[in-house]
């Protein structure tokens, strides 16, 4: 077994702290890569606090990781020894069912595997993540990233990149398209990116007139502050998407009603309450309403190539390990721009 040092959640009442535990030997399909740096997802504060369903403690977590491979096992075709690897919010999946078929092992039908809180395919050994000096992961999940990449910056991609790359893709969002960011945290800013790269008119829609100076240092063409009761009714009918990070409670209602004829408000943000949607919200306007959740292995590569092809990296605030909980709770206010991201020299 491989000793590793991590930071962990003993429950969901104690603060992240140093802890060893053990990582399996690598098996014959099997990368190690020892970590550099791993982002800092609102999720890992949602899991350790056990917001959204009863986690398994102790809990590492992590699941922005980069690093450098220092092992590999003797049937691993795609890496070596000192290449660059990374891993994102899943470490395995079925592989045979219709979805994991499709490319889109993030909606596994018998269950992926999340790179923390989580089990391996066996349905009992427990995921343990990324804030940590080492992970084992099967090669099919390790993810490839270029030389000379900014390797800290490029560690959010591997969650709040591809949370909105991947719907931006699936919808065709680009030219001619009016799409509209609701939300300017660690998810929205890699929207605007994405919008922006893909040439669609972007418009960040937030209740904080204060974002509107970065909204538009990131890329976006318009800004709405949706406090401002004259400014909504100006954006009426306006965007063909609404692209929805939000994970606090909001009005679809007041957000379905921007949107035009066929419009398509996608939900990528987790609010902790079901949403009350009045069924005239959608049928005025053939409107939709859909979710994405993150992307599956094969498109994942495809958004760090297109990154690393675009210079597309996260707005990033390196932190030390020692200062995860004033981070999270800089983090619960929304003060960060926008991601932060443990240096794992640190640990
Ligand atoms: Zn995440
Ligand atoms: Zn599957």
């Amino acid at each position: 077994m491989i000793e590793t040092k991590a930071y962990a959640a003993q429950n969901e009442t104690t603060p992240l702290a140093p802890w060893t535990f053990e990582r399996r030997e690598v098996g014959p399909h099997d990368v190690q890569f020892d970590i550099l740096y791993c982002g800092v997802c609102h999720s890992d504060l949602h899991q350790i606090k056990n917001d959204w369903f009863p986690g398994i403690f102790p809990m590492v977590p992590g699941h922005e990781i980069v690093g450098r491979v220092v092992k590999v096992g003797e049937h691993v075709k795609g890496f070596k020894v000192g290449d660059l690897a990374a891993t994102g919010c899943l470490v395995d999946s079925c592989r045979v069912c219709e979805n994991c078929k499709r490319d889109l092992e993030q909606y596994c039908l018998n269950g992926s595997s999340q790179t923390y809180n989580g089990l391996e395919q066996d349905h009992k050994t427990p995921t343990y993540g990324g804030y940590s000096n080492t992970i084992v992961v099967t090669e099919d999940f390790v993810l490839h990233l270029k030389e000379g990449v900014d390797l800290a910056a490029v560690a959010p991609l591997l969650c709040a990149g591809i949370t909105t790359y991947s719907p931006l893709r699936h919808w065709k969002v680009g030219k001619g398209h009016k799409l509209a960011v609701l939300g300017l945290g660690g998810l929205g800013h890699m929207a605007v990116k994405f919008g922006v790269a893909f040439g669609a008119d972007v418009t960040v829609l937030s209740t904080s007139p204060k974002k509107e100076e970065d909204a538009k240092k990131l890329g976006a063409h318009h800004f709405v502050v949706t406090t401002d009761p004259e400014q909504v009714k100006a954006a009426k009918n306006s965007f063909d998407f609404i692209l929805d990070t939000v994970s606090a409670e909001h009005d679809f209602n007041m957000y379905l009603s921007l949107l035009r004829t066929d419009g398509v408000h996608i939900c990528v943000g987790v609010p902790p309450k079901p949403a009350e949607i009045a069924a005239f919200s959608l049928l005025g306007g053939r409107k939709s309403l859909a979710g994405s959740g993150i992307g599956g292995i094969k498109e994942t590569q495809e958004m760090l190539d297109y990154c690393a092809e675009n210079n597309i990296v996260s707005d990033i605030e390196m932190i030390d390990i020692k200062d995860i909980q004033t981070a999270y709770d800089r983090m619960e206010k929304g003060d960060v721009r926008y991601r932060f991201v443990i240096d794992m020299a640190t640990l």
